[in-house]
Formats: structure tokens, C-alpha cells, sequence
């Protein structure tokens, strides 16, 4: 392992782990134990349903929320018009919107930033208070995180990868999202998302997963499977702000990461086909 990655891992916590499981040798490539784990080729790979984001046995557990139980904002006028924006329309409509009450206590919101062609679509909860002042997600304590997270797998904010979150704007004192306020937002991340046409998409937390799956499914039931976000696979990990207070679920979330990695390595080698 190199010296960098190394520092990286120690700033996210994992150190002593990697030592303690003797991994330094195979980062991201080792086998991960588990059974959800063990399995990745044919979660990918043997179902013709799955480049065409179709149900498929193979892939999916019975139990696994799926795309098609987005919700599907083309069922109202306001959803609709979003889901047919382009990026400068997208832009603007989000830095003017007053759909809900947000937009009277923001400075700003907070569009998203990136590679609007990248491969990796990381999707977080709502600016905290550093975004909401510099216009950026993931730009505070929590974003530093992430971009180390990034970092371990060789990945990089702007670089093949675009980062957003489910809602543009910051709840008061760093609140939940609440529900009126998501059903709000989340043709604005839809779009995003169908403008993007990411790989893969990374759901950090457990409203990103449920905006993305529309499910109340825990993230701990759902990492190491592989839902799909209308055709999309989607991880499922920890929000890095939780990865902060609970230190040992780093490890976790560094297992995620290794099987985003591998998910994305293996649709490469299949040529595209996911
Ligand atoms: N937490 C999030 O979910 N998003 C941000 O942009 C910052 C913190």
C-alpha cells in the first residue's frame, strides 16, 4: 500500500482495523467475507434483465426495493416540466425555488458539483451550514471525509464523479429532512440523475436511500446488495457525518466503497453492460 493511502486510511479511521484484519496487502481487491459479498458476478452478470433494468431473480432479492418504486414526480405538472429541463434550466430552477420553506431560511442552495458526464453519482442528505455558505455540497467536516473516502478508492470530487444531495437547500440548525420537503426536491436530484446517466449511483445515508428507493429499509439490511435506481445499481453506505460520530462503522463504509469499486470494475470488463 502506498504511503498516501495509507494516510488516507488512517484519516478515515481504519488503521488499526486494516492492521488488525491483516489487509494491507489487497485493499479493495481482497474477497470480502460475507455472503452478500461473495456473490458479485452473478448480481451483474448472468441476467440479461439487468442491462435493460428489468427485474430480474438473479440479481435482486425478493425483499430488495427497486427503482420502479420511485416515486414518479411525472405525475404532477411541476415534476414534470423539471424531468424535461436541461442542465442551464435545472440551474436556475433550483437557485430560484420556493417550493417549500427552505428557501426563506437558506443563503443559497446548493445545486450540486461535478463531472456532468461521470460514471459515479454520490448522493448525500442537504447542505449543512458550510454549504449552504459557499454554494458547495460536502464542503464542511463531512465533506473532507468524503473526499478522503474518495481518495481511498482513487477517486476524486470533479474527477468522473458528480456529488448531490436530496435536498438543495439547508434545513434549519441541520434538521432532518422532512417529507413535504423531499417530495419538493427530489425531481430536481431526478433529473440530475437522468441528465448524468451515471454507472453507479453511491447512497450515503438513510434519506438518500429512501428518496432513491422509496423504501424504510435500514442501511445496514441493504449495504452489499445492489437495488437499482431505475436501471441504475446503487451501494448503500453510511452518510459520512454518521461515519464521524460512530468511528467504528468506517470500516463499514470502507467495505462499501470496495464493493462500489469492484460493481464498477466489473461493468467495465463487461464492457459497459450493467
Ligand atoms: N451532509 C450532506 O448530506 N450533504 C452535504 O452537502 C453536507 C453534509
Amino acid at each position: 500500500m502506498s504511503a498516501r493511502r495509507s494516510q488516507l486510511l488512517e484519516e478515515m479511521g481504519l488503521g488499526p482495523v486494516w492492521r488488525l484484519r491483516k489487509r494491507q496487502e489487497s485493499g479493495c481487491r481482497i474477497q470480502d467475507s460475507g455472503p452478500e459479498r461473495q456473490d458479485l458476478g452473478s448480481r451483474i452478470e448472468d441476467s440479461p434483465a439487468a442491462s435493460k433494468g428489468e427485474k430480474s431473480s438473479t440479481i435482486f432479492d425478493k425483499s430488495m426495493p427497486e427503482s420502479s418504486s420511485a416515486p414518479e414526480p411525472a405525475e404532477d405538472d411541476r415534476g414534470a416540466r423539471i424531468l424535461r429541463m436541461d442542465w442551464p434550466e435545472l440551474k436556475a430552477t433550483v437557485a430560484g425555488c420556493n417550493a417549500c420553506a427552505l428557501s426563506k431560511s437558506r443563503t443559497q442552495s446548493v445545486f450540486g458539483v461535478g463531472d456532468e458526464h461521470a460514471e459515479w453519482l454520490l448522493v448525500g442528505e442537504a447542505p449543512g451550514a458550510e454549504e449552504d455558505a459557499r454554494g458547495e455540497p460536502f464542503v464542511g467536516q463531512a465533506g473532507r471525509l468524503l473526499d478522503n473516502m474518495l481518495a481511498s478508492i482513487d477517486l476524486k470530487r470533479g474527477h468522473n464523479v458528480y456529488i448531490a444531495n436530496v435536498l438543495k437547500c439547508r434545513p434549519p440548525r441541520n434538521r432532518n429532512p422532512e417529507a413535504y420537503e423531499v417530495a419538493q426536491c427530489s425531481p430536481h436530484l431526478m433529473r440530475q440523475i437522468e441528465l448524468i446517466q451515471p454507472k453507479l449511483i453511491l447512497a450515503m445515508g438513510r434519506f438518500a436511500v429512501q428518496a432513491l428507493l422509496d423504501t424504510d429499509a435500514t442501511i445496514a439490511s441493504l449495504r452489499g446488495k445492489l437495488p437499482r435506481y431505475r436501471g441504475v445499481p446503487l451501494v448503500v453506505t453510511y452518510h459520512p457525518a454518521y461515519l464521524l460520530r460512530n468511528l467504528l462503522d468506517k470500516a463499514k463504509a470502507w467495505e462499501d466503497l470496495c464493493f462500489a469499486r469492484r460493481v464498477m470494475e466489473k461493468m467495465k470488463s463487461d464492457g459497459g453492460a450493467n
